[in-house]
């Protein structure tokens, strides 16, 4: 199925099977299919730094523009000691459906570097920073690839981004990354807008189902950005958090945990380990305790044919990108009257959604309040989501299936009027 060297890996596997299960249900033509699937560009860059100890290290950095069709690629940075150029990949490929499927004027784009950020200092972090930025410099722009945080980066990892590609424009060009600090350029309500958008959708899903929050619970795997703000927005709504967890430690308590005062703790610790003796517990097991919401919100492929029969969930809310293997998605899909699925590409697009006001707040220079951007994410998943509920009715699939046929289809619906250039 992959013909192409240079794209490997599990999880580029994983995008790639998933791309001929929808082109299959939308009858793509073969070459269509090469035509849309495959990255525009990669670059592969080294970036070299001097450590805190005076020697020199060098990382591998990578950024993949998957289509430039629509407008310019968007999408996140990693850094995460799994990065390779097929998982950028991969993520570029679904970073485009989602983009497509919210109606975004991107193509997607993903890039990493292959570097624990826990082992650098926060001078090592900002001198590779800074170093994969000016490295990137030649292929990136306001109009050409917008890059945003995702695992291991954060705002200052974009404001350092920003700082270093404006220095080289000699004009400060804000508009080149989202998920920048509101002071350096930002918007209100960026930092917090996938787990927000991830808790909205829940909150809808559970109107559809006639759950009340007050009597459901949920449990969440992971609590960085998205985890810690989806935990939060939920325990917001009324629901009961029983279970948390990041790659540190899990608590489970099924009379509900003190997501403040983990957030507290997050916040002096950097992670979860030592917030309790009591509600310990072990997180191979976590994912698996019954409750109303299930939320991934970590990693990729935590959801396998190994253990998705043991999920006891109302709805499965997937924060994290890719974090159902292809094969338990077939399993999953028996299960469509039991689970109502959230797929990544609709469940954590507030974040591009946002990142997309953000953009076009910098390019105008003109910036809303939070109620504003709050207003506009809620009606654009709101959008989304009906349109996701209608599509699979419809053709009777999925509603993973029916997210991504959306996103392929806009794509492949702008190639076609485009033409093929000469
Ligand atoms: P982050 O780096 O802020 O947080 C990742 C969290 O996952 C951390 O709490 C970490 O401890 C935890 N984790 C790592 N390994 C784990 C394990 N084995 N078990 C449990 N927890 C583990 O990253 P993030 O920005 O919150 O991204 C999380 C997921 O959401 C990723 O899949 C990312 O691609 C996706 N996502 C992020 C955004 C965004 O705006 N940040 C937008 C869309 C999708």
């Amino acid at each position: 199925m992959n013909e192409h060297a240079l794209y490997k890996g599990p999880v580029f596997e994983m995008a790639t099977r998933q791309f001929h299960s929808v082109a299959d249900h939308l009858a793509l033509p073969r070459d269509e299919r090469e035509r849309i699937l495959w990255p525009k560009r990669a670059i592969a860059v080294s970036c070299p730094i001097h450590r805190d100890d005076g020697s020199t290290a060098v990382f591998q950095g990578y950024r993949v523009q998957h289509h430039l069709t629509l407008g310019p690629t968007k999408g996140g940075t990693r850094f995460a000691s799994t990065v390779d150029v097929g998982e950028v990949a991969a993520l570029a490929i679904w970073m485009s459906w989602k983009c497509a499927l919210a109606g975004l004027p991107y193509g997607g784009g993903k890039g990493g570097i292959t570097v624990d950020p826990h082992s650098l200092s926060p001078r090592e972090l900002e001198a590779l920073s800074r170093r994969y930025m000016q490295e990137m410099i030649p292929f990136v722009g306001p109009h050409t690839d917008v890059m945003a945080p995702d695992v291991g980066t954060n705002e200052q990892v974009m404001a350092w981004f920003m700082d270093t590609y404006s220095m080289y424009q000699g004009r400060t060009v804000s508009e080149i990354v989202t998920g920048k600090p509101v002071q350096s350029g930002g918007t209100v309500g960026r930092r917090e807008a996938t787990g927000r958008g991830v808790a909205y959708l829940v909150g809808r899903a559970m109107e559809k189902l006639e759950l009340k929050p007050s009597q459901s619970s949920a449990i969440v795997q992971g609590f960085g950005n998205v985890g810690s703000v989806a935990a939060a927005a939920l325990a917001q709504r009324g629901v009961k958090i029983i279970g948390i967890s990041d790659h540190s430690a899990a608590y489970f308590d099924r009379n509900g945990l003190d997501v403040a005062a983990m957030e507290q703790h997050m916040r002096k610790h950097r992670v979860l380990r030592g917030f309790s003796t009591q509600a310990s517990f072990d997180p191979h097991e976590l994912l698996w305790q019954r409750c109303d919401v299930l939320v991934p919100a970590a990693l990729e492929r935590v959801i396998t044919p190994e253990n998705v029969e043991k999920i006891d969930c109302r709805i499965l809310a997937e924060a994290a990108n890719g974090p159902t293997t292809p094969e338990a998605d077939v399993i999953l899909d028996q299960r469509r009257d039991e689970i109502f699925l959230l797929p990544d590409i609709l469940c954590n697009s507030g974040g591009v959604i946002v990142s997309y006001f953000e953009w076009v707040q910098g390019l105008q220079q003109y910036f809303w309040d939070e109620a504003e951007v709050i207003e506009r994410l809620n009606r654009a998943l709101e959008r989304s989501l009906q349109h996701v509920l209608s599509r699979a009715v419809r053709d009777g699939i999925s509603h993973r299936k029916a997210a991504l046929a959306i996103g392929v289809e806009v794509v492949q619906r702008a190639k076609q009027v485009r033409g093929l250039f000469p």
